[in-house]
């Protein structure tokens, strides 16, 4: 590790990068143990080099947005991590945003709003990054990232960039074609239509509400930890097994949201995924119902 710590700081020296950086200290359930290297590179040629300098070296990487929708298992992540929040402009021109992938969803509906741009509205309260939101194929009341989405830029695990339109990316119900790449969002473009802005803002703080009323915001959590199965809903099969306000070490299902786990006193990710676990044999045993998880778990074992 030492000798690989001195190679980055020769080769990687515009890039601030920490070593051994619990993600705990990131991730939006505060669980999560470290990352051997997190780097945050300020431009695509940053990125472009730590992912080629991994390349030579041999290095696994990962790359994470807010770490939003992430449950990082206790052991960490081996290699190197980059984070592109130091990446977050947001560029208007027309009826277009350009949005470096770091930019968090929530300015980007916001800068939205202060150009006259409706169709982002939906997005208001996502809390993810701009390329996890594109990963994701974030969405809430009835508007998803493919619909305003017009294309992305990528890079390639061989240092190659490319541009994805919208009907490369394969977008469905939280799903996109990075899902199945090895690849780094960097900048997408979004088209959405020119509107009122007092209409706009009504609904942006409309949805605020709604999420507010609804939601275990006060608490860490990951949002919902489950896919919507066909034909019900995860909150209401969770309740009806009887399972809502059941403790996991420091994590409960939500007394607000049964579709939250909230971390409610020092969670573990081991907790997290416990819990999960317990949940999807619960619902399949009672409902028969396959629950998937929407969260993304990644990482190694303590
Ligand atoms: P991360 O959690 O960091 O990463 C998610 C996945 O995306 C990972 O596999 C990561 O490797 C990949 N990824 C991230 N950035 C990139 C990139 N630049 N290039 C390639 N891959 C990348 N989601 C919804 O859809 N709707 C909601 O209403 C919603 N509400 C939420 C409410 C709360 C309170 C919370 C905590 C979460 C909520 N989420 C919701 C989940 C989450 O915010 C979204 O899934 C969001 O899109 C994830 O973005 P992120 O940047 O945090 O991604």
């Amino acid at each position: 590790m030492n000798k690989i710590k001195e190679k980055i700081q020769l080769k990687l020296k515009e890039t601030t990068i920490l070593f051994d950086e619990p993600l705990m200290n990131f991730t939006f359930t505060k669980t999560g143990g470290p990352a051997d290297m997190l780097s945050f590179p300020k431009t695509k040629e940053e990125v472009r080099q730590i992912v080629l300098f991994c390349r030579e070296n041999d290095i696994p990487w990962i790359v994470l947005g807010n770490a939003s929708n992430l449950i990082v298992r206790d052991g960490g992540i081996r290699g190197m991590v980059i984070m592109l929040a130091e990446m977050n402009q947001v560029n208007v021109a027309g009826d277009k945003l350009t949005v470096d992938a770091g930019a968090k969803l929530i300015d980007t509906t916001y800068e939205a709003l202060a150009n006259d741009l409706a169709g982002f509205e939906f997005a208001s309260g996502i809390p993810g990054s701009v390329g996890g939101a594109v990963f994701m194929n974030a969405g809430a009341y009835d508007g998803e990232i493919k619909d305003v989405f017009e294309s992305v830029e990528i890079l390639l695990p061989t240092g190659e960039f490319q541009l994805l339109t919208n009907e490369e990316m394969n977008f469905s119900y939280r799903h996109s074609a990075l899902q199945n790449m090895k690849c780094i969002a960097l900048q997408a473009v979004f088209a959405l239509t020119k509107g009122d802005t007092q209409q706009i803002k009504r609904r942006m703080d409309e949805l605020t509400e709604l999420r507010q009323s609804k939601q275990p915001l006060e608490y860490p959590s990951c949002g919902s930890v489950f896919k919507r199965p066909e034909g019900h809903f995860t909150g209401k099969l969770i309740q009806d097994a009887g399972l809502q306000g059941l403790k996991w070490g420091g994590a409960q299902i939500s007394e607000k949201h049964a579709g939250f786990i909230v971390n409610i006193d020092g969670a573990t990710a081991t907790d997290y995924v416990e819990l999960i676990a317990h949940i999807q044999s619960v619902i399949l045993e009672q409902f028969g119902v396959k629950l998937e998880t929407e969260v993304r778990i990644i990482g190694e074992e303590k």
